[in-house]
Formats: structure tokens, C-alpha cells, sequence
């Protein structure tokens, strides 16, 4: 054993699991492909200012879990991203997306860097896959996110989801709101934990997240946001819900959901899962038309999007029993070889059929014929195609179906031709 090991809160992925990734990372390209969101990728890294402006310097997230480093001595601050959106609209006002098309829709399955305290379903490194639709934020564009989020939940075939959905109102209401919370909360101050008293001065909303069981009746009576929120506030969102009503999406209206990251506004939501302990929440998501002037675009850009974590996803999966039986598929055809000289021509014979589309695989240790043909069905291969002297001479050679046992002999080219199968590229 190296005497390194993967540093805490990360995660190595082998074959034998990596397909499980790509059955999710499938389904989500497909669903992208359908709904018509095309793949974004933005740096690991960028500067710390973007992230600082971005989320908020109130949130968890810049205040403490962000994995910050000096390039050198003079250089500005950089951040390993802590979550998408903030450099995906980045990215879209450097290039100018909007003056170029007045929507842009895209997706990303990408990683993410957080220091939080690693448990089930909480790393240090993760992936999220999201969407950001930018350029509109109307019923019609948030129903259509969320309707490309559930659809991916429902081609897996998970259940046991619970899609929660507020409105924040806008800017302007959530002033008001605020000055009415601390108002409320302010005779409380000695009831409330630190960190709550740290949020009453700066962001009382956020108290409102606090899982703190002691303060769940005080947070339960305080106003509600949705108190504040204007009537076309209101209407929008009544919008939103019918148009998910009538995509046969199911939700619950919770006016104490208030998302952490402050750029949101109007329509935010957050699914959980009942598969999964503490940390249930799956993904979440919102309008964030703020972030572009916060970000110095000059003006509210509409924007709306959500993110959906990846290994609380595959945790969910698993308990359902969607990920039994999923192994890497085998290659087509092993080729054995009687001995070691032939092992030249053996790789001749896999290059033909490698050509042709055909997965192949061939020993490459020396191993002897029964230890090839163990390896074989360890593999799972579909064919053994056997090269002795006789065969090599002879340009005949034995393919055995390793599921029927059946064994025939064919010349090389008209096993490529019945094994064929279509080459994507090259
Ligand atoms: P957020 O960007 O905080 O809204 O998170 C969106 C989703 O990403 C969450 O619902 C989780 O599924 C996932 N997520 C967030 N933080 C972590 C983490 N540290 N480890 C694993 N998954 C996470």
C-alpha cells in the first residue's frame, strides 16, 4: 500500500463504479440533448473576487469553505469554484453572450470545491450536473428548468423526491422583509446560537436556514416572506406552478424555503430525497437575474438555473436498488493465444477487429491458455477467438461463444464481418 491516501473528503472512482456515473452523466446529456441545453465549461479556478461578489459574502460558502490559494507572492487570490453559476455567468459576460443571441440555455456536469467537514453525502470535492438558462427568467423558462431537472430524476427512475418551491420576491421586498425579521428576531437575541447572531446583523434571512432544532418554533412564527412579496410577484409565481401542474410536475409550496446563496430571487427551489440522511438535499435551484450587475454586466440580467449533486444522486439510486446488477461491459471478443510467439500476430488479429468496432482484448502478460480464457470470462467476454500454430498457418480460427459454448471456424474476415458493428468515429 502507497503510504499516500486520497485526501479527506475526496473520492476515487473505479471502473466497476465509474459506470454508474455514466449511467447519470447519460441520462443527462440525453435529457440536455431534448430540452436543447447545450454543454458549458468554465475554468476550475478563477479569481476570488467572483466568487466573493457572486455569492455573497455572507454565505457559508465564501465565509468559510472556500479553497483559496496565491498564485505567487504578487498575484491576485484564485478559488477552486465552489459552485457553478457564478462562473458560467462569468463566462457568458465576457463573451458577450447576450448581444449575440437573446437566450443562451446550458448545462454542466462538473466538479466542485468545498471545505466542509466530509460525512455521508458531504465532500470536499464533488460534482454537481446543472443547467443556467440565461436570457429569460419568465414562468415559462423556470418551468422549463425544472422540468429538465425532474425529467432526469424520472428517466433514472428515482422516487421518493420532494420538490419544495418558494418565492423570494425581488429585491425591493426582500428589504422590506429583512428589516421586518431583524425586527423580530432582535427581541430574541439571547435565545438565538452564534451563528444566528452573526446572521441577524448581516443576513437574517439566513437564519431562517438554521437547523438548529431549538430554534425551529421562534423561526416557524417569524414573517413570512412571502408577506412582502408584491401582487405581480405573487402572480408570476401562481404562473409558475400552474405551468408545472400542467406538466404533471409535483411540488410543495413552502414559504420558509429561502436558499443561501443571496443572488436568488423571485422562484427558488430545493429537492430532498427520503433516501438520504442529514444531508437530504439533492439539488436546488432559482432565478438569479441580480448576479449579472452584481457581477458588473451594468445591468439585471434574466437568469435562472438549478444544480443537483451527484453523489447524494448515486447514494438515492443505490438505496432504491437502481444501480444492481450495473457492471463495465466486456469486451466483445477475447483473443487466446496457445503461445508466446503468436502473441505478435495475436495483436495484428485484435488490431483488425479493433477496426472494425469490435471491442477486443488480448493477453498482454503471457499468461498461460487457461489462465487467458479464465481472464476471459472474468471480463465477461462475449467470443474467445483462438490463434494456435495450426490457425496461424491455416488463416482459420476458432471462435467459441462463451455463453452457448458453441465453437465454429472462420476465416479472420468473416468474423469480422458477423461481429462487426459500427464504428462512432475514425
Ligand atoms: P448548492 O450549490 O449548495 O445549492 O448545492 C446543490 C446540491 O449540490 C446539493 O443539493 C447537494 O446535492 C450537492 N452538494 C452541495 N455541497 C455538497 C458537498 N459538499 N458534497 C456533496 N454534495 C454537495
Amino acid at each position: 500500500m502507497s503510504q499516500y491516501q486520497a485526501v479527506k473528503g475526496t473520492k476515487d472512482v473505479f471502473p466497476d463504479e465509474a459506470v454508474q456515473w455514466q449511467l447519470v452523466e447519460g441520462v443527462v446529456r440525453r435529457l440536455a440533448g431534448l430540452y436543447a441545453f447545450g454543454e458549458v465549461r468554465t475554468p476550475v479556478f478563477e479569481y476570488t473576487e467572483l466568487f466573493q461578489r457572486g455569492i455573497g459574502a455572507t454565505t457559508d460558502i465564501v465565509g468559510k469553505e472556500m479553497f483559496s490559494f496565491l498564485p505567487d507572492p504578487q498575484g491576485r487570490s484564485l478559488t477552486l469554484r465552489p459552485e457553478m453559476t457564478a462562473g458560467v455567468m462569468r463566462a457568458a459576460l465576457q463573451r458577450n453572450l447576450l448581444s449575440q443571441a437573446p437566450l443562451h440555455k446550458l448545462f454542466y456536469i462538473s466538479d466542485l470545491f468545498r471545505k466542509e467537514r466530509p460525512q455521508a453525502g458531504r465532500q470536499r470535492q464533488f460534482t454537481q450536473f446543472g443547467a443556467e438558462l440565461l436570457g429569460a427568467s419568465s414562468p415559462a423558462a423556470v418551468a422549463e428548468v425544472l422540468s429538465f431537472m425532474m425529467g432526469v430524476f424520472d428517466a433514472l427512475g428515482l422516487t421518493g423526491l420532494r420538490l419544495r418551491i418558494n418565492t423570494l420576491g425581488d429585491l425591493e421586498d426582500r428589504a422590506r422583509y429583512r428589516d421586518a425579521l431583524r425586527a423580530y428576531f432582535l427581541p430574541f437575541a439571547d435565545e438565538l446560537d452564534e451563528s444566528s447572531k452573526e446572521r441577524l446583523e448581516k443576513n437574517p434571512l439566513r437564519i431562517l436556514d438554521s437547523k438548529n432544532p431549538a430554534l425551529k418554533e421562534l423561526i416557524a412564527a417569524a414573517p413570512r416572506l412571502f408577506d412582502f412579496v408584491k401582487a405581480e410577484g405573487v402572480a408570476e409565481f401562481e404562473e409558475v406552478l400552474s405551468l408545472l401542474r400542467d406538466r404533471g410536475v409535483s411540488y410543495e409550496v413552502d414559504h420558509l424555503l429561502v436558499r443561501g446563496l443571496d443572488y436568488y430571487c423571485h422562484t427558488a427551489f430545493e429537492v430532498t430525497s427520503s433516501e438520504l440522511g442529514a444531508q437530504d438535499a439533492i439539488g436546488g435551484g432559482g432565478r438569479y437575474d441580480g448576479l449579472a450587475r452584481e457581477l458588473g454586466g451594468g445591468k439585471d440580467m434574466p437568469a435562472v438555473g438549478f444544480a443537483v449533486g451527484m453523489e447524494r444522486l448515486l447514494i438515492a439510486m443505490e438505496k432504491q436498488g437502481l444501480l444492481e446488477g450495473l457492471k463495465p461491459v466486456g469486451p466483445k471478443v477475447f483473443v487466446v493465444v496457445q503461445q508466446l510467439e503468436l502473441s505478435g500476430h495475436a495483436m495484428q488479429v485484435a488490431f483488425q477487429l479493433r477496426r472494425a468496432g469490435i471491442s477486443t482484448e488480448l493477453d498482454l502478460a503471457g499468461r498461460s491458455m487457461k489462465a487467458q480464457m479464465r481472464e476471459a470470462n472474468r471480463l465477461g467476454a462475449a467470443y474467445a477467438l483462438f490463434i494456435g500454430q495450426t490457425e496461424f498457418e491455416s488463416g482459420q480460427y476458432g471462435l467459441k461463444n462463451l455463453v452457448s459454448s458453441e465453437q465454429s471456424t472462420f476465416t479472420l474476415d468473416s468474423i469480422t464481418e458477423i461481429l462487426r458493428e459500427p464504428l462512432l468515429c475514425g
